[in-house]
């Protein structure tokens, strides 16, 4: 697809970001769409103010779930620069994610530039907090007013903005987990690698029922045999053992994560012992049992690095590293934040920087 062009159109407001905006709850005022078809491909591009959408009630993906989404993050430096981590890897995944739904791909570059133009233009609302950011959401959805089963004509494809506050208000604490068996998230060759609402319909109802229990998320194990870990609510996961930083290979029933390769990255550079492969359960309590089970983390956009304080199975209850983040989640999350807010150099090009005229 070759590059098209887009008009803006600017709404006057007074950006006043809440004391503390929480996660998903404030929009910034303006948001990108374009729309698609067949003959025409994407057009209809523009920058415009927030608004509701209207659709006929045969819309295809509310009926179908043909959908898929992304979640980056802007934040500010501390030399005040407004900076994207890695947009390609996240638009990248989009067009993974839609080539397995029968979606429309999307210019890379062009998505880059536009979600560039559209950060500068809301640059506003980019918390100046250390701990809050700008979380971007991009989506595409198919909109034929049709009711069947066939991929959509024509589809819509949407960025989001919205500032959110800390993840960790009360500090870096580790999280109560609970392993599901009863119920999986994703398949081997289903939906597993793609960031779309099925998925997330299919994890609610056993977090809920963990929530009622006490623990914060659930550690999904894999569909077929019940028996590999998989990856934690919104979250990829790695095991720290005792001289094996272990994370679960990409199968197919889980999301490519860009922190997970983030990390990978790091551990690699800081010449720690790691591999991608695959993990029990049983394992992982029996390296507990031997006093070999160092820590164990989860890795996403929203938390970065987020520590298993507890985890539970079937009957049994683990406390890991006595309820204190490991030592290597500390070094990942420090470094990780400390190069998203340019305290320290970016040496691997994670950053795209938003090139505006940022005034104080
Ligand atoms: C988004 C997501 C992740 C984390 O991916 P990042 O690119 O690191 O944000 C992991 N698992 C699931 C199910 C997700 O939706």
């Amino acid at each position: 697809m070759q590059n098209v062009s887009y008009k803006i159109k600017k709404r006057e407001s007074k950006v006043v970001i809440p004391k503390n905006p929480g996660f998903g709850q404030h929009f910034t005022d303006h948001v990108f769409e374009m729309d698609y078809n067949e003959k025409e491909g994407w057009h209809n591009c523009s920058i415009k103010p927030l608004d509701t959408l209207s659709f006929h009630p045969a819309t295809m993906f509310i009926h179908y779930g043909q959908s898929a989404f992304e979640g980056m993050k802007a934040f500010r430096t501390v030399s005040n620069e407004i900076v994207l981590f890695r947009p390609d890897r996240h638009f990248n995944r989009l067009n993974a994610s839609s080539r397995r739904l029968c979606m429309p791909q999307i210019d890379v570059n062009f998505a880059v530039e536009v979600l560039k133009e559209l950060v500068a233009i809301d640059k506003d609302w980019v918390p100046y907090s250390e701990e809050e950011s700008l979380y971007i959401r991009p989506f595409i959805f198919g909109i034929d007013p049709v009711l069947g089963v066939k991929p959509s004509a024509t589809y819509k494809f949407i960025i989001l903005l919205s500032p959110v506050g800390a993840y960790y208000p009360e500090g870096f604490k580790p999280v109560k987990i609970l392993v599901q068996d009863e119920y999986v998230r994703a398949i081997r060759k289903g939906l597993g690698e793609c960031k779309t609402p099925a998925n997330y319909a299919a994890s609610l109802l056993a977090t809920e029922a963990a929530k009622k229990l006490g623990y914060t998320q659930v550690l999904w194990l894999d569909a077929v045999e019940l028996k590999y870990i998989e990856e934690v609510g919104t979250m990829n996961i790695f095991v720290t053992l005792k001289d094996e930083v272990v994370t679960p290979k990409l199968t197919g029933g889980i999301l490519r994560g860009i922190t997970r390769a983030s990390v990978l990255e790091l551990l690699k550079e800081w010449g720690i012992n790691h591999s991608e492969r695959l993990i029990s359960i049983d394992e992982a309590f029996e390296a507990h049992d031997k006093n070999a089970l160092k820590g164990i983390f989860g890795t996403g956009t929203a938390a970065v690095i987020s520590s298993v304080g507890i985890l539970k199975y079937k009957n049994k209850e683990i406390r890991i590293n006595d309820m204190q983040p490991g030592e290597l989640d500390v070094r990942l999350f420090n470094e990780i934040t400390s190069i998203q807010r340019g305290k320290i150099p970016d040496r691997h090009g994670w950053l795209v920087p938003v090139e505006a005229k940022v005034t104080v």
